[in-house]
């Protein structure tokens, strides 16, 4: 009968979201283990300017996963934000790539290095004080640590933002928008922020080549950041076709699986060191 019928259909929900619930529960305890026991790895993804020099790269976080193996952030960082674990992966990268730019400079190379910072972890009362200590502790040199926020970060007191984003600039850290485009920040907020650099987000360069409103979509953003200044980064870029469109329309650092895939930060270093890379 129905009402039968429909209890059935209850405990099947039930047992369906009980299984997520405990699914998520799961991953969230060992993504606490992974913190401690060292699963994290760092991995570079070059950035290149329009004369093919590696002028930087972005850390990107991979969990080494004892028995599902190398795992993606998409698997993990969306969970992660809902909890404070984001801050503490955050940290680890942090501290990771503060370390590596203090190894680089020692080598002599001027290579930057951009690390992704999510709005809570940002949002933490002492995330100026944390930076500051990263940067003593390491002995890197600020001005060739990018911090990448996202759009989300606006959202809150912007107030806050300005203050803490303006006293990092002041120390020599510079400050690009992730994703940009794809968020809900507005450009009156923009423009009071003291970034460097704006990421077109791949989502735009995908179709930038046969896609007319994604074309217009890019020129926009270009335009934007030369009126108030900003770098560009073009993230995503996979085709030649899409780099000589960029590459016709101004000095944009190009990011993408046609100049290298994200590599353990070893492998991406022995790279860096055959090819000299230097200077913007
Ligand atoms: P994101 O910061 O926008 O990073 C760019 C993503 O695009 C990376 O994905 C990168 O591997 C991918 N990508 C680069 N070039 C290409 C390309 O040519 N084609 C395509 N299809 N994809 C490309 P990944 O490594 O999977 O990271 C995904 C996201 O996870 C990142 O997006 C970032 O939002 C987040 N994330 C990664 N590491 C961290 C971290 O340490 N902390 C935080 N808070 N978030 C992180
Ligand atoms: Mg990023
Ligand atoms: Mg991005
Ligand atoms: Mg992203």
């Amino acid at each position: 009968n129905a009402k039968a019928e429909g209890r059935s259909r209850t405990m099947f929900f039930e047992s369906l979201m009980g299984e997520t619930v405990r699914a998520r529960f799961q991953l969230e305890a060992e993504l606490r283990l992974a913190i401690l026991e060292d699963q994290l790895r760092l991995y570079l993804q070059p950035q290149v300017n329009s004369s093919g020099v590696q002028v930087g790269a972005e850390a990107l976080v991979r969990w080494q996963h004892p028995t599902r193996g190398l795992t993606l952030p998409g698997l993990f960082i969306p969970l992660a934000e809902s909890s404070d674990l984001i801050i503490s992966i955050d940290r680890w990268m942090l501290s990771a790539v503060c370390r590596l730019l203090a190894e680089l400079d020692a080598e002599g190379s001027s290579i930057r290095l951009s690390v992704n910072i999510s709005p809570r972890h940002f949002q933490q009362a002492d995330f100026v004080s944390e930076i500051q200590h990263q940067l003593e502790a390491s002995g890197a040199d600020p001005s060739r640590l990018v911090l990448e926020l996202t759009e989300g970060i606006v959202i809150g007191d912007i107030g806050d933002v300005i203050a803490k984003m303006t006293l990092l600039s002041t120390l020599g850290i510079h400050f690009s928008i992730d994703d940009f485009g794809t968020g809900y920040s507005s450009l009156a907020y923009i423009k009071r922020l003291p970034i460097h650099e704006l990421k077109i987000d791949k989502s735009f360069i995908q179709d930038c080549t046969s896609d007319p409103n994604d074309a217009a979509l890019v020129e926009t953003i270009l335009s934007i950041a030369k009126h108030l200044h900003f770098q560009v980064v073009a993230e995503g870029v996979e085709t030649l076709g899409q780099s000589e469109f960029l590459n016709a329309r101004g000095q944009i650092i190009h990011q993408g699986y046609l100049y290298g895939r994200p590599e353990p930060a070893a492998v991406w270093r022995a790279r860096l060191s055959q090819s000299g890379a230097t200077d913007l």
